[in-house]
């Protein structure tokens, strides 16, 4: 016999109870296959996992982890039975992790097994949808939240569940339309499915929902939404009807971390990230209301950088344009960024034409520095060369601040930077919420300074502001909004 084979058995609670439990056998399996050096080689967190349970108790890393998910629990959420799922969960995950760790040791993953994820290096490792465990009507059961989930990874966790339950295949389909093409409030309202699976749907996959605090209409037709999320904190969008387009403006943080200085949200400083459903979900409201009326555009010019968010809004992307998404056109969805140039890399590798906006509002490092702090990280250069990795047309977003950055020479600088890009210069009038010493372009200097980027060549487009009654821009929810077309004068002497 391997003396190697006794050593492992002996360690782990002698022949009786490795012969008992699977996690031990499959640990004395891996110790006794030659050429192997034991626990050395055996991932560390199954180890002491394994160790915990002949313990009694969960093992300490696992229970850092699950704890620190735990007690960040919204205020009001149902009570969380913690202590015995918990150690379940520790016990599958460890047999997950032998299991992983036994096929690298082979020489490589199966077809159909990933490899060990490297926490050193490479690709992060794309975050699980929220799972919490609470009460439901047969006990304690995991719940997924589908709605953060793309479309397809959405039918991919829905279809064991209905398997388990002998329900037919095509009520995935059923399931996953009522997601995000004909979204309902709640599964109760999913007719089309027995009574028993909606109620069983509402145990495993409640829908999360945005509870509308405030909608403001704007006498231009604009529609300011407050949205309030489960942990109490709050974002907006803006709906921004022209002719025939309705651009919604979506949030992906809470706050902003960047404190650009014109910007109310940067202002505010940084609350948290958005989980896809809470980004997507936005739109998913608006389809709920009793309007209803699916927006035409998406923009992510609401509050925050969304490149900081990455994970979630790369799904946020592939649910808004998913067939069995929302089923936006790739080029009637923007994301707007100040240039995080290790995720415009990521954004530029996606196949789909997503177009891109980037808040340049200064054509000079110095300038750019004086308003945008970001600057400091990622410098104006760096970024101008990012966007030579775009296959299509970026756009440059500027906001005209009286005598910061609308003095014709500025012009000329921002012209020498947009036109070997072929960009498009949207030119943007201030709003209010940014730093109190800032103020608007005259209408007069924005014709000018419009007039003379045309004249270096360069297409400029002079945008009019929407929705100043009620605020809607709040400095970041800015006005990409109507077709092209000259400003009346007008309609600028609101901004002044
Ligand atoms: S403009 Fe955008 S990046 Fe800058 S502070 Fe506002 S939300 Fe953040």
């Amino acid at each position: 016999m391997d003396t190697r084979c006794g050593r492992a058995v002996r360690r782990h609670g002698g022949p009786h109870r490795g012969a008992r439990d699977p996690v031990l056998l499959a640990l004395r399996r891996e110790r006794c296959r030659p050429g192997l050096l034991g626990g050395d080689r055996l991932p560390g967190v199954a180890r002491s996992a394994v160790a915990g349970r002949r313990r009694g108790h969960i093992a300490r890393p696992l229970r850092d982890h699950v704890d620190a998910r735990l007690h960040p629990r919204p205020p009001g959420r149902r009570r969380i039975r913690a202590r015995r799922p918990l150690c379940h969960r520790s016990a599958r995950r460890a047999r997950g992790e032998l299991q992983r760790g036994a096929l690298a040791l082979r020489g490589g993953a199966r077809a159909g097994h990933r490899p060990l994820p490297s926490h050193h290096g490479g690709e992060p490792r794309r975050r699980r949808p929220r799972r919490v465990v609470s009460r439901g009507r047969g006990g304690v059961v995991a719940v997924t939240d589908l709605l953060s989930l793309t479309p397809d990874a959405a039918r991919a966790a829905v279809a064991p569940w209905l398997a388990a339950r002998s329900e037919p295949a095509y009520r995935g389909s059923q399931i996953v339309a009522r997601l995000w093409q004909r979204p309902v409030a709640s599964w109760e309202e999913a007719t089309e499915l027995p009574t028993a699976l909606r109620r069983a749907l509402a145990e495993a996959f409640p829908l999360r929902r945005l509870r509308l605090v405030t909608r403001q209409l704007s006498r231009d037709g604009t529609e300011k939404f407050l949205w309030q999320l489960e942990d109490g904190e709050a974002i907006e969008s803006v709906l921004i009807p022209e002719g025939k387009r309705r651009t919604l403006c979506i949030s992906s943080q809470v706050g902003c971390a960047l404190g650009c200085v014109f910007c109310a949200t940067g202002r505010m400083g940084f609350r948290r990230n958005l989980a896809p459903a809470e980004i997507a979900g936005q739109v998913r409201e608006l389809l709920l209301s009793p309007a209803g009326q699916a927006p035409t555009n998406v923009v992510f010019m609401g509050m925050g950088e969304p490149l900081l968010n990455w994970e979630a809004v790369d799904a946020s992307l592939t649910i808004l344009n998913h067939p069995d998404g929302f089923g936006i056109g790739a080029r009637h969805i923007t994301v707007s960024t100040v240039g995080i140039l290790a995720n415009l890399a990521k954004l530029a590798r996606r196949p789909e034409q997503f177009r891109l906006a980037l808040s340049l509002h200064a054509p000079t490092s110095a300038l750019r520095l004086a308003l945008m702090p970001i600057e400091k990280k990622y410098a104006l250069p760096d970024v101008v060369q990012a966007l030579q990795q775009f296959r299509r047309r970026v756009t440059l977003e500027y906001v005209l601040i009286g005598g910061r950055n609308d003095d014709l020479e500025t012009a000329d600088h921002l012209a020498g930077l947009a036109k070997p890009l072929g960009a498009l210069v949207n030119l943007l009038p201030l709003h209010p919420g940014g730093a109190p010493d800032l103020t608007p372009s005259s209408r007069r200097r924005m014709l000018e300074f419009e007039r003379r980027l045309r004249s270096r060549g360069v297409e400029a487009v002079l945008r009019r502001s929407r929705g100043l009654d009620i605020s809607a821009a709040c400095g970041q929810l800015r006005v990409e909004l109507e077709p092209r077309r000259k400003v009346r004068a007008e309609e600028h002497a609101r901004v002044e």
